[in-house]
C-alpha cells in the first residue's frame, strides 16, 4: 500500500507530520537488497552509507529476514526481569566476540543509550563523577552523551547540559595529563572518529593514554557504535590498538538493521539493581537479529573483504591525485575523502547523477560507510562516480 504513494505524496506527508529535525535529501527509499537501495521510482543506489552504517551485512540478508520472521511468531517482547533463550545466546555470543578482558553486556536500543549506560556505570563503579572526552567527538544526542559529545552547536539549545565533562585535543598526552585528577571517572574515545570527519587516533597514543589511566583507576570507555562489527577489518577496532578497554559502546550494525545498543563491560564495572533499565532493551527480536548477523559477518568473511575492499578503494582513491582531495582517511570500510573545499555539493552530486549514497562528516569530508559484502565491481564504480564528479 505504502509503496503506491509516489515521492511527491510521501514527502508532503513528512514535510507536514514529522518533528523536522533531520535535513532531508529529496528522494523516497523504499527497498533494498544487500549493498543497494531502491527509491520509489525505482531507481538503483550504491548505498554508500549502510543506512549510516547501520547495513554491514547488506539490506535485508535474506538470513536475517528469515530469523525476524521466525523469531516474530515465536516471541517479539520479554522484558529482562525474564530470562529468554534469545538473549542469553546473544549474551553468551558477544563476550566471545569482544575484546578481553570484557564479561558481561548491558543491552539497549541505540548508540546514544549504549553511551549513557556507561557513563552512569562508570560513575557507579568508581563514584567520581568526571568524564573526559576528545575534541571533535561524537557520542550521541540524548542528554548524557550530547553532554560528551564536543560540537556546541548540538549542545546549545538544550542547556543546561550534564555537568562533569572536559574536552581535550586529541593526540596528545600532555593534555591528558593535565586535565585528569582525583575526581576523573573514566576516559571516553572514539578510535576513528567518525561524525567528525573519519580520523583514527595514533596507535602510540592510545597505549599510552590506556597506561595512563590504568596507573590512575580511570576507566576506559571505546565508542565503538559506529567502529564496530567488522567496519574497520576487525570484529571490533579496539583489536587494531591492541589495548584492553574498561567498557566498549556499540550499536548501530549489531543487529542487522533492528534497533538494538550494547554496553559490554569488563566484571569489575557494576550499577545497584534497578538503577538502569529499559523496555525494549534485550528483547528477543533483536538478540535473534544480532545472533545471526554475527553469524554472516563471520561465516561470509565480510570482515576479510573489507579489508581487501577497503585498502583497494583508498589505493584506488589515492591514486585519482586529484587536486580536489586534500587526504584519504580511514580504515577498512570506513573511509573519509578530505576535499578542499566544502564536499556538501558533491555528496549531492553523487547522489543525483551517481546513484551512489554516501555520508558527510564535517563540513569538507566525504564519508563512506559501505556494507561488508560490496563486491570490487561495485567499489570501481564508485571510484568512478566520484572522479566523475570531482572533474
Ligand atoms: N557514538 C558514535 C561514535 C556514533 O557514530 C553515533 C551515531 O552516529 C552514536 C554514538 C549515537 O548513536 P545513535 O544514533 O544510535 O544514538
Amino acid at each position: 500500500m505504502d509503496n503506491q504513494l509516489n515521492h511527491k505524496t510521501i514527502k508532503q506527508l513528512e514535510e507536514k507530520y514529522d518533528f523536522g529535525t533531520y535535513p532531508k535529501r529529496d528522494i523516497t527509499l523504499v527497498k533494498g537488497k544487500g549493498t543497494l537501495v531502491y527509491d520509489s521510482e525505482d531507481n538503483k543506489y550504491i548505498d554508500c552509507s549502510s543506512g549510516v552504517g547501520v547495513a554491514n551485512i547488506g539490506h535485508c540478508h535474506p538470513k536475517i529476514t528469515k530469523t525476524i520472521s521466525k523469531q516474530s511468531q515465536k516471541l517479539i517482547t520479554c522484558y529482562s526481569i525474564f530470562h529468554n533463550d534469545q538473549r542469553a545466546k546473544l549474551l553468551e555470543k558477544l563476550i566471545k566476540i569482544a575484546p578481553k578482558p570484557l564479561t558481561k553486556a548491558f543491552l539497549c536500543n541505540s548508540g546514544t543509550e549504549s553511551v549513557e549506560a556507561a557513563i552512569k556505570f562508570a560513575r557507579s563503579t568508581t563514584g567520581k563523577k568526571e568524564i573526559i572526552a576528545l575534541n571533535q567527538c561524537f557520542h550521541g544526542k540524548t542528554m548524557g552523551s550530547l553532554a560528551l559529545t564536543h560540537n556546541k552547536k548540538y549542545q546549545e539549545p538544550f542547556a543546561p547540559i550534564m555537568q562533569g565533562v572536559k574536552h581535550i585535543p586529541k593526540n596528545n598526552i600532555e593534555a591528558l595529563n593535565e586535565s585528569i585528577n582525583d575526581n576523573t571517572a573514566a576516559v571516553i574515545i572514539e578510535l576513528v572518529q567518525g561524525e567528525s570527519g573519519v580520523r583514527p587516533l595514533n596507535k602510540e597514543y592510545v597505549k599510552e593514554l590506556r597506561q595512563i589511566t590504568k596507573k590512575h583507576n580511570i576507566l576506559l570507555i571505546i565508542d565503538e557504535v559506529q567502529t564496530g562489527f567488522g567496519r574497520t577489518g576487525k570484529m571490533f577496532t579496539t583489536e587494531h590498538y591492541e589495548i584492553e578497554p574498561d567498557m566498549i559502546c556499540t550499536a548501530k550494525a549489531i543487529a542487522g538493521g533492528l534497533a538494538m545498543g550494547a554496553t559490554i563491560c569488563q566484571e569489575k564495572i557494576t550499577a545497584p539493581k534497578k538503577s538502569h533499565t529499559t523496555t525494549f532493551g534485550g528483547n528477543p527480536l533483536s538478540c535473534a537479529a544480532a545472533l545471526t548477523t554475527i553469524k554472516i559477518i563471520q561465516e561470509e568473511n565480510l570482515i576479510e573483504n573489507a579489508n581487501n575492499i577497503g585498502n583497494y578503494l583508498k589505493k584506488q582513491l589515492e591514486q585519482l591525485n586529484h587536486p580536489k582531495i586534500r587526504e584519504i582517511r580511514g580504515l577498512g570500510l570506513m573511509i573519509g575523502i578530505q576535499l578542499k573545499q566544502r564536499a556538501g555539493e558533491y555528496v549531492h552530486k553523487l547522489m543525483t547523477e551517481q546513484k551512489i549514497i554516501a555520508l558527510l562528516a564535517g563540513p569538507l569530508t566525504i564519508r563512506l560507510l559501505p556494507p561488508l559484502c560490496i563486491t570490487k565491481e561495485q567499489a570501481d564504480k564508485v571510484i568512478q562516480a566520484i572522479k566523475s564528479i570531482l572533474n
